[in-house]
């Protein structure tokens, strides 16, 4: 059996009614056996568009003797069966169901990523989560649910960006909305080699990386893995990159 950790967020209909259809769905199935179940967390939507109603946020741990695979998969039965559709990126939803550890395993196919990869610096993730599972260990960082919460709590407002001098433009562009929009309030500081990730520079909440190249023994993956704190991979298209990095901001504040 795997011990497994689950998020939970809707912000559209009966929001109460859906965690406990949820819990409920999960206990029923043969295969899993739901451990402890968080608090229903209030907190503003972040990210998608404007607008939206606050979220409910909640964890659930569970024990399982399902694949990651087969896990995902009856996330999503769930959420299709609860009414969940699928509009927009980041828009409300009914539930929404992710699997955020799969005890420490690393797993990375086209369906599916474990650890969940926006976890470790969501402040509506880790602080349900925390309640029931403290100490359970995030594989990449090797921080506990614990201490990640601490990190984007006391940590600095400085955020690491790798993006190699292919980047530049992107880069650019990023840097000048990024002073735009936060000012003095934060830094974001560029490191355009993986070996400059020593331990952790500047004691930054976050670093973000552009991949270079689509395997996951790239070196920006590998200065991922050497950075004791949340992490963000961003997309190439520089656009995209500049939304996830401010949703992510967001989403430690
Ligand atoms: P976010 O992932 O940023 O929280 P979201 O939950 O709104 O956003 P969805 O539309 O629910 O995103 O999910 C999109 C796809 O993500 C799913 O179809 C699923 O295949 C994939 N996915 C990859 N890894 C995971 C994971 N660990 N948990 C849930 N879904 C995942
Ligand atoms: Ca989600
Ligand atoms: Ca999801």
């Amino acid at each position: 059996m795997v011990d497994c950790l689950i998020a939970f967020g809707s912000n559209q209909g009966d929001r109460e009614g859906a965690y406990e259809a949820a819990v409920n769905s999960l206990n029923q199935s043969q295969d899993v056996q739901v451990v402890a179940v968080s608090e229903l967390h209030v907190t503003e939507a972040v990210g998608g568009p404007g607008d939206q109603p606050s979220y409910l946020n909640g964890a659930i741990r569970l024990s399982t003797n399902l694949s990651g695979a087969n896990l995902l998969q009856l996330l999503i039965q769930m959420e299709h069966d609860l009414g969940r559709v699928r509009l927009n990126r980041w828009g409300s939803r009914t539930i929404d169901l992710d699997l955020l550890l799969y005890g420490e395993n690393q797993i990375s196919t086209p369906k599916l990523t474990v650890p969940h990869p926006r976890m470790s610096f969501r402040r509506f993730v880790l602080e349900p989560a925390k309640e029931i599972a403290a100490e359970m260990i995030h594989p990449l960082s090797r921080l506990t649910i614990a201490q990640l919460i601490e990190r984007i709590a006391l940590g600095s407002r400085v955020v690491l960006c790798l993006a190699g001098r292919d980047l530049n433009e992107a880069y650019g562009e990023m840097e000048g909305e990024f002073k735009a929009k936060y000012g003095s309030a934060w830094t974001l500081e560029r490191v355009d080699r993986c070996d400059q990730i020593k331990g952790n520079p500047m004691n930054a909440v976050l670093m973000a990386y552009f991949p270079l190249g689509n395997s996951r023994g790239d070196s920006s993956w590998l200065a991922a893995k050497s950075f004791k704190g949340p992490t963000l991979e961003l997309p190439r298209n520089p656009a995209l990159a500049r939304q996830e990095l401010f949703a992510a901001i967001e989403a430690i504040q």
